[in-house]
């Protein structure tokens, strides 16, 4: 994507998470941070109006709408082992990770390169003690979320394949790359 184009991510049937990481176009080791974009968000909780920040402390993505407004930036995208160690899964499990891996490889980034992701849609519930949980995803048909490219990014989407993120079902997201965003 470049510098002023908007990414609309889209659950077309409902509950079903987004993992997305970004890495700039011109220089792959600046990538999305979520412990920057805390620290200056101030908020653990990002939607609307929201900027998620790169490791060296730039604005890469700015949230523009965010029709659901519940997504997470704790959890790192699930992986293989996710499936091993959470679910005794036993053989190859599809994997955010591993599509992100995958994908990403064409453009010289490597599994080891990949940063914790911007869960969209995902539903993490946290307690006063700090204990965390996965709840289902509040989001319905046709919820969405416009992310606008603050620089020239380099994005990496996935449906997450992991059941207790999307209510035990696994279904399509849509994206689309928009030049002019209007609300
Ligand atoms: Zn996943």
């Amino acid at each position: 994507m470049q510098k002023g184009q908007y990414l609309k991510v889209i659950d077309v049937q409902g509950q079903q998470v987004s993992d997305m990481v970004a890495f700039n176009k011109h220089n792959k080791k600046e990538k999305i941070s979520a412990g920057k974009t805390f620290d200056f968000e101030e908020t653990i909780l990002l939607t609307t109006g929201n900027f998620l920040w790169s490791n060296t402390s730039n604005k890469m993505l700015k949230i523009s709408e965010d029709t659901n407004g519940r997504n997470d930036f704790l959890l790192a995208p699930c992986s293989q082992e996710t499936f091993e160690i959470m679910y005794a899964h036993q053989g190859h499990h599809p994997s955010c990770l591993g599509n992100l891996a995958k994908n990403l490889k064409f453009y010289g980034i490597e599994q080891e390169d990949i940063p914790s992701a911007f869960n969209i849609f995902m539903n993490v519930q946290i307690r006063a003690d700090g204990k965390i949980s996965v709840q289902p995803p509040t989001s319905c048909a046709g919820d969405y979320i416009i992310i606008e490219a603050l620089m020239d990014v380099i994005i990496g989407l996935t449906a997450c394949s992991a059941e207790d993120s999307n209510a035990g079902s696994f279904k399509p997201i849509h994206y689309e790359i928009l030049d002019q965003y209007l609300k």
